[in-house]
């Protein structure tokens, strides 16, 4: 999926397809394979016309041949626009013929375990009736291959017409496109990583071999190039969007005293965009470490840019840019949205116990449907001018915060649900973009587990997509993902660190 993104519509992600495909074999004759063709395409024309399923949903002829299975395969992997491919198994379909297909394939696998029929026609039920509807033992023998081949996929369960089905799979095709957002993904880092901090770091390489995403490095100062080059026009044009969209504090206005504050914020949001256009970037990080020739932090820009679907991170932090981009493709045209978060400081009352979620500038207005302040304020970290910033408060709801720890030999995704809470009293005092939450299943049981996962402080917040999602996209990357639940017991959790970490060795192998 190229970079980036406008992914504020529902129509964000109507290029992409998943492929449906149907697996069948010659013993039943041309009359049964032709109704197996038509009861395929049905099925397929359910997903295909789902509103939950945000891609395109591609019929395929049926497959009997192991040949043509490696091919569709083949023809999957080399199309940018396939994110993914569905299969089921109408009939039977002796599964050594999947072997090479299964084997080429190298994008997200769904097993849609299906039939034609909701009901079974009791009287009339004869064995050509039975033929024809075998999924329950054709996509066990598929299940068998799969499982053997340790296949990783995502198994849906149940009658398209159910919605659940349609939603699970909707998720699925979600993650596939975050998936594919990330192979591709270009990051481009502005400075290093902010001096002796540990989990911000990570390999780099490892990053790309696992993730596909390429992250590099560039002196603040070719940003501040970038910056130099804008024009008085770019910064009118976006002053009038500020005046559009955001109640704009009046010293910031055109006349106010501190409207040059704004005018700079303005071109170091334009610098920025054209950088990273120029670049083909989809995420980037600042560190206030080292800001070179940058008046002020970046913070406007950077509110801005993941609102339109950038990934970022803060203090060179690009695991969690990674994590920003990937949440931002998958909740696409969803209500609610997605952005760089910071647990911060706790309300510690017993029994109501609360996280307030913020950072010194950058956290994404699409947490909010409301409209954010554009204020100036003064700022102790960076050693630069005041800088501009969106203030608003996360609306209240469901949503999700994911963090990416770099664990030496293989990374680890730790989530944690949560409710977003209104705060108890206004925050006037803290003109920031920030998030009060409550943690699932409570704050100590989500706390002991989240330290004891080695979670960042930095996270992902998602209030688009939830825990389904990032499971999906943590399977389609073998990476680890630990969830913080309602389900959750510190017991368990440990157990399951444990167990994970044995298990990870033996799975990468030697
Ligand atoms: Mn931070």
């Amino acid at each position: 999926m190229p970079a980036p993104a406008a992914l504020d519509s529902a129509e964000a992600l109507h290029g992409l397809e998943v492929w449906f495909l149907t697996g069948s074999q010659h013993l039943y004759g041309d009359e049964t394979l032709r109704q197996v063709a038509e009861q395929s395409r049905e099925i397929a024309g359910v997903l295909a016309s789902s509103p939950g399923i945000p891609v395109r949903v591609v019929w395929q002829p049926v497959l009997t041949r192991p040949e043509d299975i490696r091919r569709v395969m083949l023809a999957a992997n080399g199309d940018d626009r396939v994110i993914g491919v569905i299969a089921w198994m109408h009939t039977f379909s002796p599964a050594k013929m999947w072997i090479a297909g299964l084997a080429s394939l190298d994008k997200p696998l769904l097993h849609l375990h299906t039939q034609a029929n909701v009901a079974l026609p009791w009287a009339a039920i004869d064995f050509d009736f039975m033929n024809l509807n075998q999924a329950a033992h054709g996509d066990r023998e598929f299940g068998y291959i799969q499982a053997r081949l340790g296949v990783r996929r995502k198994t849906v369960v149940g009658h398209v017409s159910d919605p659940r089905v349609t939603a699970q799979v909707g998720t699925w095709t979600r993650a596939a496109a975050g998936w594919a957002a990330t192979r591709t993904l270009r990051l481009a880092r502005f400075g290093d990583n902010m001096r002796f901090v540990a989990v911000t770091e990570g390999d780099k390489t490892e990053a790309e071999a696992v993730f596909g995403v390429q992250v590099n490095t560039w002196g603040v100062n070719d940003l501040a190039a970038a910056v130099a080059e804008v024009t008085e026009a770019e910064i009118d044009d976006l002053i009038a969007e500020y005046e559009e969209r955001y109640d704009v504090a009046p010293e910031l206005r055109p006349g106010g005293e501190r409207q040059q504050s704004l005018r700079d914020g303005a071109a170091i949001e334009a610098g920025l965009r054209s950088f990273l256009g120029q670049g083909g970037f989809g995420a980037f990080t600042t560190n206030f470490e080292d800001l070179g020739a940058l008046k002020q932090l970046p913070g406007l820009g950077v509110q801005r840019l993941m609102a339109e679907g950038y990934g970022f991170g803060a203090e060179g932090d690009w695991k969690t840019a990674v994590l920003v981009r990937a949440a931002k493709v998958m909740g696409a045209g969803l209500p609610g949205g997605a952005s760089l978060m910071e647990d911060y400081t706790y309300d510690l009352t017993p029994g109501d116990e609360r996280i307030l979620g913020a950072h010194m500038l950058e956290v994404c207005p699409t947490l909010t449907a409301g409209r954010p302040r554009l204020e100036i304020h003064p700022l102790a970290i960076g050693n630069r001018q005041d800088p501009v910033r969106l203030v608003f408060t996360a609306d209240p709801g469901p949503g999700i915060v994911v963090a990416l720890s770099d664990m030496r030999d293989r990374f680890r995704m730790v989530a944690n649900v949560v409710e977003v809470v209104p705060p108890s009293q206004p925050l006037p005092r803290l003109p920031v973009g920030r998030a009060v939450w409550r943690p699932a299943p409570d704050f100590p049981t989500a706390a002991t587990a989240w330290l004891q996962a080695g979670g960042a402080h930095h996270t992902v917040m998602s209030t688009a997509v939830g825990a389904e999602a990032f499971a999906d996209y943590a399977r389609m990357a073998g990476v680890e993902l630990l969830v913080i639940d309602e389900a959750t017991t510190v017991r368990a959790f440990e157990n399951e660190i444990r167990w994970n970490a044995a298990y990870y060795r033996l799975a990468g192998g030697i």
